[in-house]
């Protein structure tokens, strides 16, 4: 039975790119060569790479003074990169402060400047998503978190902002159309919206770069990266290449705009069923509520029914729901590649388990 992957990450990908890299692996185009064992120096690479490259642009609608830099340490290695890149010791930066990757960027951007956490929701568990804050002209970037992985909050909109915007897109990476210019450095790790883990995208303005003073190791320097064309050293070659064929398939199924409207229609569906089912509950305001990881839980007095419908739900081919352990309950992650017919089909679950227990 083909099972409905409500995974928060490593995340599903759509079923024709999985046939495409299966068939890759195996024997790329025919050679009677893996592209896995193929060197990332040779022309079949080289084309994966640049095609990647100017699908990328395309698709974000990418302006020529910004940097499409292919990494590898995950997102979590982007938390000391950015800073050690930008802030010098003397300088400020500043951070909100909206889950536990934000935390997690805060506390390792403190070993190369001052660190000023602007807003934070950490006192309230992360249930929404602070707005009202004034960004200091005197700083030297604004870090974001746009979509939080563990509460399922997602910012509509970024604020106006007199110094750089530096953003952890991790989670809602290419599900709905963002102004890239708003950015002085995006990123995000490929295995929501975009690959295999493996890879981790940035997106960086080109006058981000070389105003620090301290020494970079080659590996951990964007203009290496930059002037190298993510050849510096040997590239994540078969991320790269999944993360390209799922750009195809973004492009060929109409891209971030044709995303987003997908993404919205799926989460008003679930977020319907769990604002009318007596037995569920929404975890976070509802002004933030994600599009992309849906959080809910039961409501108190039908607490001890939660193993049963999580078991339910593994029954009728529902994997990855489990919840958070910070949060409990459940999280529905409904990445780009999540078919409306997944979303339907738990929404269905939820009903009939009501109308049986309520
Ligand atoms: N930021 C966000 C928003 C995430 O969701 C995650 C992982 N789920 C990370 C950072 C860390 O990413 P990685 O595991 O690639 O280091």
């Amino acid at each position: 039975m083909k099972k409905h992957n409500f995974s928060a990450g490593p995340a599903i990908l759509p079923a024709t790119v999985l046939k495409e890299a299966g068939k890759a692996a195996a024997n790329y185009h025919g050679m009677g060569l893996s592209l896995l064992e193929l060197s990332h120096r040779g022309p079949e690479f080289m084309a994966i790479l640049e095609e990647a490259n100017a699908l990328m642009r395309e698709i974000i609608g990418l302006p020529d003074h910004y940097h499409v830099l292919w990494m590898s340490g995950g997102a979590s290695s982007q938390f000391f990169m950015a800073p050690m890149n930008l802030l010098n010791e003397d300088e400020t930066a500043l951070y909100v402060d909206t889950g536990v990757w934000a935390d997690k960027a805060i506390e390792e951007a403190k070993a190369f400047g001052n660190v000023q956490v602007l807003a934070s929701s950490k006192a309230e568990n992360y249930t929404h998503i602070p707005k009202d804050f004034k960004i200091p002209k005197t700083a030297k970037y604004l870090h974001l978190t746009s979509n939080n992985t563990i509460y399922g909050t997602q910012m509509r909109k970024f604020p106006k902002s007199p110094v750089p915007l530096v953003c952890d897109m991790s989670s809602d990476f290419l599900s709905r159309p963002f102004q890239a210019d708003q950015f002085g450095l995006i990123y995000a790790g490929a295995q929501k919206n975009l690959g295999p883990a493996g890879t981790t995208v940035v997106i960086v303005r080109e006058d981000m770069l070389g105003t620090v003073h301290r020494h970079l190791p080659s590996m951990l320097d964007y203009r290496v990266f930059a002037k190298n064309d993510s050849m510096y050293n040997t590239p994540p070659v078969f991320p790269i290449y999944v993360s390209m064929l799922t750009l195809r398939w973004i492009k060929k199924s109409g891209g971030l705009k044709a995303m987003q409207r997908k993404n919205k229609a799926k989460a008003l569906l679930l977020y319907d069923e769990i604002d009318r089912n007596p037995l569920f509950r929404g975890t976070v305001a509802a002004e933030d509520r994600s599009h992309m990881n849906i959080c809910f839980v039961m409501n108190e007095q039908y607490a001890s029914l939660e193993k049963e419908f999580s078991a339910l739900c593994i029954g009728n081919g529902m994997s990855g729901l489990k919840g958070h352990r910070s949060v409990g309950g459940f999280r529905a992650s409904t990445y780009n590649a999540l078919p409306q017919k997944s979303v339907q089909a738990l929404v269905e679950l939820m009903r009939d388990f009501a109308e049986k227990k309520g």
